[in-house]
């Protein structure tokens, strides 16, 4: 019978074809005692799978290593991750002092870790007990000689369901022709989620239940972009599925012409088309789809990839690749974003950290974080100041939530300023300040901020969240997270107008600019830049060539008069494909 599974969307693309159920129990470890004469025998056995598991890694590391630039950092880990102090020596301590097999040691060392982790109340900090856990499923196949190979088992093009997946499993899929995945667990930044993006698997997560919802040989159409699976379609469902693949297909290849052509409608009207990187390894893909400069850098980078406080001359390194590359295009880039679900329990280089917050959404995260920690953010601030003479920078300062706020930023932009010209240090004095506009207050106060900073970049993922009341990364409400609900419609009309009744550019960064019925919407609401991942921008250029002035204008005003999401989806779907059939159907 015919069923719709609501999920996450974690890697775009929309693929149909074969279920294959991968039902993995959890490991079970045969317990044996050891004769002392063999006890060493047993650590060399486990060094050894531990080798050959660390060697496989580094097979895959470099076979893919081209399309794994994104997410190499993740395989990396994996391979030190052998060599922790808590999977190899702790193991290897069981088996000599308990005189016991390696698999059961190596299970108990699994669960000593992670009954550490489940004392962690951060979700981020948590997920990284999964890592560990695929590291030890490994080593623990490798030892058993059950080194499973279902995906290549597969044998035809399917698409796998399971619990989970490792990240070295999601890279296998590419070479064995997997079409997609879909998973019960796992969120968006999963790093799971993550090398599907880059080796562009189209992916689901977080269908509960999902590997006793259906059966190996199902068919079933996975869309990647709104995480819906639809179980045994319907024969309109999956022409209209077929229809689309054709559309995308044949649209691909006309996008590489967009990629050189001016950012305009047919009237000349102009929004800039920016992208967003959290990398330097994303730089060439900036050039590649024809990105007007950066209208986000997620700067956290630096800060988590080398396990400690980068210094400000690392800070400097990167931010001058970035402005010396893109010259004399913007860059923005914004200071650091810690907190929430990203990195919350930030540890300083003297191993102190933060205490458990109960609610780190709204906790010391972004500017709050910053200003808590002045030296840190003086630092990141002297960077970009000195980078600001090898090109055009903006800094961006995320999760604003007051005035004050940007007082006492300015006030200590101020004194770097300061002690940089009393030291002779060059810096561009021109350098523009914005704010994010992520949080309500900051919506309803535009007007007011708009007189204190250069721009605002409007970041719909947490606006969304803080306006809807929506955690953006709890499955159980992602179906509520509705980006054209007409509240979220309405702040953005607000701030625009805010924006520019006082001078002022307005960009918007969420991921809601780079999906094309949201970004024809956000080209009607009047912003000035849309900024996205690389990839999506020659879609937008082309919906906004073949678009006039006076048409997107209208858009805006009819979708702001809807009363609610469902009403502005139904309103798009049908005027979206008379105007955009390439992108929408013919209507
Ligand atoms: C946003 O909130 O929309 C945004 C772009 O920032 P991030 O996703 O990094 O929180
Ligand atoms: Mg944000």
């Amino acid at each position: 019978m015919p069923r719709t599974l609501y999920g996450i969307g974690a890697s775009p693309g929309v693929v149909v074809g074969r279920i294959l159920v991968l039902r993995r129990h959890t490991r079970r470890a045969g317990w044996y005692h050891l004769p002392p004469q063999q006890v060493d025998l047993e650590v060399a056995r486990f060094r050894q799978a531990a080798a050959m598991a660390e060697d496989e890694l580094v097979r895959l590391r470099s076979q893919f290593a081209a399309e794994l630039a994104d997410s190499m950092s993740i395989i990396d880990s994996h391979i030190l991750m052998i060599h922790d102090r808590m999977i190899l020596d702790c193991s290897i301590e069981i088996i000599t002092e308990q005189k016991i097999n390696a698999e059961w040691a190596l299970a108990q060392a699994l669960l000593r870790i992670k009954k550490k982790f489940d004392r962690i109340a951060d979700p981020y900090i948590k997920a990284r007990y999964n890592d560990i856990k695929y590291v030890a499923d490994r080593v623990f196949g490798l030892l058993s000689g059950r080194e499973t190979d279902e995906l290549t088992a597969a044998g035809e093009q399917v698409i796998v369901v399971a619990h989970d997946f490792s990240p070295e499993e999601a890279i296998r899929m590419r070479s064995e022709n997997i079409l997609g995945f879909i998973t019960e667990k796992g969120g968006v930044t999963s790093h799971t989620a993550i090398v599907a993006r880059s080796l562009g698997i189209p992916a689901v997560v977080g269908i509960e239940h999902i590997t006793m919802d259906c059966a190996s040989g199902d068919t079933v159409i996975l869309d990647g972009i709104s995480g819906r699976v639809y179980l045994d379609p319907t024969p309109d469902q999956r022409s209209r599925f077929l229809e689309n693949e054709k559309r995308q297909r044949a649209s691909s290849e006309e996008l590489d012409f967009y990629t050189y052509l001016d950012s305009e409608t047919v009237d000349g009207y102009r929004v800039r088309l920016a992208a967003n990187i959290e990398m330097l390894d994303e730089l060439d893909s900036v050039l590649r789809y024809g990105g007007e400069g950066i209208g986000l850098f997620r700067s956290e980078f630096d800060y988590f990839s080398r396990g400690g406080e980068p210094d400000e001359e690392v800070l400097l390194a990167t931010y001058r690749q970035l402005l010396e590359t893109l010259a004399p295009m913007p860059v923005t880039i914004r200071t650091l974003d810690v907190g929430g679900d990203k990195f919350s329990k930030y540890v300083h280089a003297d191993g102190a950290c933060y205490d458990y917050e109960r609610n780190p959404a709204m906790g010391l995260r972004s500017i709050r974080f910053s200003l808590r920690e002045p030296a840190l953010f003086k630092t990141q601030v002297r960077a970009m100041l000195r980078a600001s003479v090898y090109g055009h920078l903006r800094i961006l300062l995320p999760m604003i939530s007051s005035l004050e706020e940007v007082r006492r930023v300015k006030e200590i932009m101020d004194g770097v300023r300061h002690e940089l010209t009393r030291d002779h240090v060059p810096f561009d004095s021109r350098v523009e300040i914005g704010i994010m506009i992520e949080v309500p207050s900051t919506v309803i106060m535009a007007d007011t901020l708009a007189a204190e900073v250069d721009f605002f970049s409007i970041g719909t993922n947490d606006l969304i969240q803080y306006s809807l009341a929506i955690d953006r990364g709890n499955e159980y409400v992602a179906h509520m997270y509705e980006p054209l609900h007409p509240a979220v419609l309405r702040m953005i009309r607000q701030t625009v107008d805010a924006g520019h009744a006082n001078g002022i550019e307005v960009a918007l960064c969420g991921e809601m600019a780079g999906e094309a019925m949201t970004a024809a919407v956000l080209l009607g609401l009047g912003l000035d830049e849309l900024s996205m991942r690389p990839p999506a921008i020659p879609h937008v250029k082309r919906l906004l060539r073949n678009s006039c002035s006076r048409q997107l204008a209208e858009l805006g005003e009819q979708v702001l008069q809807c009363r609610d999401g469902h009403e502005v989806r139904e309103f798009l779907a049908s005027y979206l494909p008379w105007f955009y059939p390439q992108e929408f159907g013919e209507p």
